[in-house]
Order: structure tokens, then sequence, then C-alpha cells
């Protein structure tokens, strides 16, 4: 088999917290386990809520948990010119079309597919128009109306879902900017990604994302989704629990090491072992032995834990 590529791609919207780092430390383990490789790149198209700082925060925060990654990092603010050559590679191939429809009319295509029972998705009106591209138009993607989608996730197993659940999904705005599922396909792609570990807040993204590897005939990634870390009271965990930033943990005085054995026995585990070094780890950490439930953060293990180092 080639060799890991991996990645992790934090949106730079916030500090990065307990289950940002714990994505980036499976993704890490599992290049650097295998001698592969691994890449970060930064998902700051959302220029509104991304800012230097959180780019450089979590820069910090990777850097303070040993998470040393291959290359500059990527940013997609960089790389609208990349996104587009994919767009229009898949206009000139006939799997993606303009389209002219204002979000009232697609409103109103979706209150009619919920009125009948059906998914609420856009009806593909514009698919056979042949329009030309204008100051009012997006560039959708022209989905498959039958079958299924159908992967293998490497933490939940098989998953298949029906075509006719995916919709023809806008790959370029009106404004000329690419959708987040075509950025993250261009980047995974051009970046040699053959595996993407993330969390199962995106797993409806991914047979959309698998619908664009199959339009544009490029061989998907692995994909394997980790599922929530949840508070005691088995809601998404959140700072009501307790649950902080990498770098408060090491403003309270935590040593890295705690909370990186901490993250990783969130979701994975190996015998009934508790305390791993780094190296352990690196040698101990296989896609097989994450878990496919909740799992529950808990401050008093991690306490247990930093008494440990
Ligand atoms: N930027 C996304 C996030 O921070 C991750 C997307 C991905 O891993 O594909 O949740």
């Amino acid at each position: 088999m080639s060799k890991v590529v991996a990645r992790f791609a934090p949106s730079p919207t916030g500090y990065l917290h307990i289950g940002g780092a714990r994505t980036a430390l499976f993704n890490w383990l599992l290049a650097r386990g295998s001698g592969g490789r691994f890449l970060l790149r930064i998902e700051d198209t959302d220029v509104e809520r991304s800012s230097q700082e959180m780019t450089q925060a979590i820069l910090d925060s990777m850097h303070w948990l040993g998470l040393d990654y291959d290359q500059e990092p990527y940013y997609q603010s960089k790389r609208f010119e990349v996104y587009k050559e994919y767009i229009q590679k898949l206009v000139r191939t006939g799997h993606a079309y303009y389209c002219r429809c204002t979000p009232e009319e697609v409103e109103e295509m979706r209150e009619k597919a919920r009125a009948l029972g059906q998914k609420p998705k856009y009806s593909g009106k514009c698919r056979e128009a042949c329009l030309q591209p204008g100051p009012d138009t997006v560039i959708r993607l022209k989905a498959p109306q039958a079958g299924q989608t159908v992967y293998q996730d490497q933490v939940k197993g098989s998953i298949a879902v029906d075509n006719t659940q995916l919709d023809d999904l806008v790959l370029e705005r009106m404004d000329g900017t690419p959708t987040y599922n075509l950025a993250v396909v261009a980047d995974d792609i051009e970046m040699g990604i053959t595996h993407v570990l993330r969390g199962d807040d995106h797993i409806n993204n991914t047979p959309r994302q698998l619908l664009i590897y199959q339009a544009l005939d490029v061989t998907p990634p692995f994909f394997g989704h980790v599922p929530m870390i949840l508070g005691p009271d088995k809601k998404k965990l959140s700072k009501r629990h307790g649950a902080l930033s990498v770098m408060a943990y090491k403003e309270m005085g935590y040593l890295p090491e705690a909370l990186v054995n901490y993250l990783a026995r969130l979701g994975w585990s190996y015998k009934d072992e508790e305390i791993f070094s780094l190296e352990d780890l690196l040698q101990k950490f296989s896609l097989d032995n994450l878990g496919a439930s909740a799992c529950v953060f808990d401050t008093e293990k991690l306490k247990w834990l930093n008494s440990h180092y």
C-alpha cells in the first residue's frame, strides 16, 4: 500500500478545543505511526469568522502538544484559483451546470418536496437548460438520480446513502466563491490525501464529497468518522462541561504528555492499558481500535493522568 498522507483541517474560527485536538492527534498518529506524512490545512474561507489570531493559536496548540506537520500549511483563502479550475473542469465535462434559480425559488421547490413527504431539495430545473454564466448564476453538480453512494467508513463500517437523498449541490456561489465541499475535495486531491479522519459531525458531507470525486473521475481517500465527545450529561461537549481549549490547559499547568494521553483515550483503546507515552501511541495506534460510539469527557480522569507524569 502507498504511504499514508493524512491531514488536519481546522477552521480558525476559535481556539483549538478538545475535539479538534483529538482529531489532529489521531491523524498525526495514523501518519507518523506508519512512516507517512501529516499535513495541515487552514480552512479560512469564511473571512468573517476566521482570524489570523486563531490560526496562530491553533499552530501554537499543536506545537505544544508535539504534533508536527510536513511542509508549510495550506491556506484555503489563498487557493481560490485552484477551486475555480476544478469547478470549470466539472462544467466542461458536463458534470456541473449553471443555475439561475433564486434562493426563493429553491426554497419553494424544497417546500413542495416536503409537502409530498420527499427529501427537500433542488428540483433540477436548470439541469438541461444549458445556461451561460452570468452575474446571477451559481454552478451546481449534476448528482445521480438513482442508485446509492456507498463507502466503507474506517470507524463506522459500511455506509450507504440513496442518491435520491442527495442534492445537486452548489459548487460555486453567485459571487464566484467555492462552497465548502468542493474546496475540501479539491484540496484533498491536490494534497494527495489517502486518509480523511474527522469528527462525525462531517459524516453527511462525505457522500456529497464522494459524488464530486466520482464526477472528477478520481479515486477517493479512505474516510473515517470519529464519534462525538459528550459531556457527563450525554450532551455535546462544551465549555459548560469544564472542557477548555488546549491553551487553557497549558496555562493551568497541565502537561502536554498528559493531555495527549487523555485525548488518545477518548475513543481509542488498547487492551486495558491507560498510560501511553507518545512513543507508545505511535507504536500501538491503529484505526482498528477506534470505537464507533460516543465517548464521555471526564475532567477527573484528565487530572488523574496529569498526576502520573
Ligand atoms: N474544517 C472542518 C472543521 O474544522 C474540517 C473539515 C474536514 O476535516 O474535512 O470541522
